[in-house]
């Protein structure tokens, strides 16, 4: 799946997709003679004496009704007499149960356990298992089984990754469970059912349809996955050399929005075929098109991708948003293979699914579309995201652990599990040859296919095509949290010339740690007069070597810049290494400079001395880096005078350059200049408060709010974006008014993102009231809060009224979502003087959400570092001002 936090980033600009929530939480209530478990029950994973071999659910569901219901059966293998049988169900009403034939009693534990009881225990060997059971369709939070309103017509979707099965029929819920399933849903008459399997059989039940579906190859419980509602089928072609049909799953007249996915998506087929060089391992691709970001996930034949990415207006088909499409439906497409092919056994090995994932996906992005020049961007932005998670004294482990329910919810880490780990599967990549490191995940996916893995099968598979030694230094970075820095020094000299490092690990705030000692797959880049050579090698702890064939006048420690390690700069060497530099060198030199300057390893002024040349670059990505490290200036830290510098900084940097691409687009712009308009404008026109460019966008928000067809959708967000800061009563109420009006969900929550952006005091109390308002979803208007607790004028408004406003919230908010929110709002505690506050009322808050002590923890640190950062950096940030925007 997608995690909430990256799916903000990669919306950024769009509707911070603010993920969805979680009713209070029950366990299993038997209907009959519920008594507590005596006999031990399970408190995390279930005992291993009794595995599924395979299941068969049969359930009658009409999402328009408040209730559904059916039968579970299972095989499942007994090692052992028992007594007892435990699986999953949570916040459901059990019926009768039996196991072989007899008469069950029942039994609940906390944490969402089942407990089948007999009188007499069951011999070892097969047994049949039969749970009768019900349920409340979610209305709420979108998790589990869940129903969701489309006009007048109601659709049933399912999300259940990583332990929401259980709420929706009682399981074996637990990844390494992988079975086949045959599923048999009883659905009105005029309502389309669909599953991971193909439909084997339809027959009428009198105002009743019954569908049988084929039987599935082996999944877990949170893969299987059902749609019920009265969808229209989009035909979306064949993909893979197999020709596997595909379609379009979508609520009724949306169909033709549709356009570019169904273009697409057959080419992202082939592509991963080509790129993993495996066939499509299932018989079907439907894509259901599920309501909001939050629930796009890869269960195989039924991969589920949301509407904001999928269904795209006609007028709206921007790069913006095709690249968007491409990229999730590819992450998900890509698990397919990392995931559900071969599935983790167990929750702490989660990133064989969502590294891979994520390293594929940008591989395969490349691959369809090449002037999006995927690999460069997202490589940046992943070993970025990557290093600054990695950075914190509390970073996790890539393998951590997973000894509760908090660390199942916490083993999504977005910068952990995707960014760090994808950006090791770049680095060693980069290190063996893209054939050679192909050739090992090849060899790791033939050996588990269709059944489970772990790290260790992993490593073995590395340890065969790579050598142990490559299989040594990838466990380094499995089991040891951190980053190492290395600090280069060239020797040359009678006996040859070489690079010698030191390493230690960085750490963004607190005591150095020398202790932690990696094997790092180097290299390096060295260059004197005409010649360039990249030398590479394993560097080993505490000093490594490596040499060279000659002595250089240059040499940059991070070839191609996918080292996931940071390299000690020196303020003399940068101007030297720069102009030798490739573009992906350099995005990496910007991000090892700023989390540098930012722990005081660097000097500020030198950091910030790299704006400039970046910015006056021909190419848009080092423009992105030049404003990425002019983000080491934190407007919040300024002061009114200093923020006026701020803005004139901001104007003189990059005004020159928005003014001249403007708002509108030309015809004859390529999608480059696009995206640096999208980037630069708001830029300007926003914090730079440019008064020309400000004008104009108040002026294209209004025009299109009047009337959508005045202004291209690629200009009117930002401009939308940039005006409603500046908003006036009239402006807001129209943006209000426009979010009611709209009947497409992703337009809604666009518009009410934009609220996010008000600074007028009395405005921004307005928009945070819609929040909890009556009549509103917090599901839509959860962005508001996200925005303004992360805005200079409004953070202080947002703490107020998270505050006072808690015990509405919390309910409302699936634990995912209250883990985003309260990072989000730890954040306020860089500020002098707020973070006993913070922290006195977040800590207590976060213990019921799974996941979310432990992201508060992070999130204070983080705020730690920026706070001494803050301290550390202020003067140099005054004196920077004062010189760059004197004439
Ligand atoms: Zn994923």
């Amino acid at each position: 799946m997608v995690h909430a936090l990256l799916a903000i980033a990669l919306l950024a600009g769009a509707p911070a997709a603010t993920p969805p929530p979680p009713a209070p939480s029950s366990p299993a209530r038997p209907a009959t003679g519920p008594r507590r478990a005596s006999p031990a029950p399970p408190k995390l994973r279930l005992p291993g004496t009794a595995r599924p071999v395979r299941g068969a659910i049969d359930l009658t569901a009409d999402p328009s009704g408040e209730r559904y219901g059916g039968t579970v059966r299972y095989q499942v293998s007994l090692s052992a007499p028992s007594a007892v049988i435990w699986l999953h169900a949570e916040a459901l009403t059990i019926g009768a149960a039996s196991v072989g034939g007899k008469k069950a009693k029942l039994l609940t534990a906390p944490g969402g356990f089942l407990g089948l009881s007999l009188e007499a225990p069951a011999p070892a060997g097969q047994v049949e298992v039969v749970v009768e059971f019900s349920g409340a369709f979610d209305r709420a939070l979108s998790r589990g089984l869940y129903a969701v309103a489309e006009g007048e017509r109601w659709y049933a979707y399912t999300f259940f990754e990583p332990s929401d099965a259980r709420r929706a029929f009682p399981c074996f819920d637990e990844p390494g469970a992988k079975i086949p399933w045959r599923l048999t849903l009883h659905v009105k008459a005029g309502d389309v059912a669909l599953a991971n399997g193909r439909i084997a059989s339809e027959t009428p039940e009198g105002a009743l349809r019954r569908v049988d579906f084929e039987e599935t190859r082996p999944l877990p419980a949170y893969l299987v996955a059902f749609v019920v509602g009265p969808f229209d089928l989009v035909d979306g072609g064949t993909g893979g050399a197999a020709r596997v049909p595909i379609r379009f799953v979508v609520p009724k007249g949306r169909g033709p929005e549709t356009r570019y996915a169904v273009e697409v998506t057959p080419r992202i087929i082939d592509a991963l075929e080509a790129e993993i060089g495996r066939p499509y391992p299932y018989d079907k691709c439907d894509v259901a098109v599920v309501p909001r970001f939050w629930g796009t996930m890869e269960h195989p034949g039924l991969v589920a991708l949301g509407q904001p990415l999928t269904l795209i207006p006609p007028g709206e088909e921007t790069r913006e948003r095709r690249e968007r499409y491409a990229n999730i439906a590819i992450h998900e497409l890509a698990h397919h293979w990392y995931g559900d092919l071969v599935t983790h056994a167990w929750w702490d090995d989660i990133w064989l699914n969502e590294s891979f994932g994520t390293w594929e996906d940008a591989n395969v992005t490349e691959r369809l579309e090449p002037a999006w020049r995927a690999l460069v961007t997202s490589r940046w932005a992943r070993r970025a995201g990557g290093l600054e998670a990695d950075a914190l004294p509390s970073a996790k482990r890539l393998r951590q652990p997973v000894t509760s329910r908090h660390d199942i919810e916490g083993s999504f880490d977005n910068g952990i599990t995707y960014e760090k780990g994808a950006s090791l599967l770049s680095m060693y990549e980069a290190y063996l040859g893209p054939a050679r490191w192909r050739g090992v995940v090849q060899s790791h996916l033939d050996a588990r296919a269709h059944g489970v893995a772990t790290s260790e099968d992993f490593l073995v598979a590395l340890s065969a095509a790579a050598g142990p030694q490559v299989a040594v230094s990838f466990r380094g970075f499995l089991e040891q949290p951190g980053v190492p820095l290395l600090k280069a020094t060239i020797s040359c000299g009678r006996g040859g010339s070489g690079v010698s490092f030191t390493q230690e690990r960085f750490l963004a705030t607190g005591p150095r740690d020398k202790a932690t000692r990696w094997s790092v797959p180097v290299c390096v880049r060295a260059g004197a007069g005409e010649r360039v050579e990249t030398v590479c090698g394993l560097v080993g702890a505490p000093r490594g070597a490596l040499t060279l064939p000659f002595c250089p006048d240059w040499l940059w420690p991070n070839a191609g810049g996918s080292g996931y390690y940071l390299s000690a700069l020196s303020p003399a060497e940068l101007p030297k290494v720069l102009p030798h530099l490739t573009l992906a060198e350099k995005l990496a030199l910007t991000t090892d400079a700023e989390l540098q300057a930012r722990r005081g390893d660097l000097p500020l002024a030198d950091a910030l001395g790299l704006v400039a040349p970046l910015a006056g670059s021909p190419d848009r990505l080092l423009v992105s880096g030049s404003i990425d490290v002019a983000g080491l200036i934190e407007p919040g830290w300024l002061g009114d005078a200093e923020l006026a510098r701020w803005r004139a900084f901001v104007r003189r940097t990059w005004g020159e350059r928005a003014r001249a691409l403007g708002w509108l687009p030309r015809l004859d712009d390529d999608d480059e200049l696009r995206a640096l308009r999208r980037q630069l404008l708001p830029l300007v026109a926003g914090d730079g408060e440019e008064a020309v460019l400000s004008g104009e966008a108040q002026a294209l928000a209004r025009r299109w709010l009047a009337d959508r067809r005045q202004v291209p959708a690629e200009v009117a967000w930002p401009a939308l974006t940039v005006a409603a800061r500046r908003a006036d009563r009239a402006l807001f109420d129209r943006i209000v008014a426009e979010a009611g009006k709209t009947t497409d969900r992703t337009e809604k929550g666009r518009l009410l993102a934009a609220l996010g952006q008000v600074e007028d005091p009395e405005l921004a109390r307005a928009a945070l009231a819609l929040v909890l308002a009556p009549g509103q979803d917090r599901r839509d208007t959860g962005p508001i809060l996200d925005r303004m607790l992360a805005g200079r004028a409004t953070r202080r408004l947002a703490w107020g009224f998270l505050v006072e406003n808690w015990a509405a919230l919390a309910p409302r908010l699936r634990a995912d979502e209250a883990t985003w929110l309260i990072s989000r709002a730890a954040s306020v505690a860089c500020a002098p003087g707020k973070r006993a506050e913070v922290a006195g009322f977040l800590k207590p808050r976060a213990e019921p959400f799974d996941g979310a002590p432990r992201a508060l923890a992070s999130a204070l640190e983080e705020a730690d570092a920026c706070a001494a950062a803050r301290t550390r950096n202020q003067k140099a940030i005054s004196r920077f001002l004062v010189s760059a925007t004197t004439p």
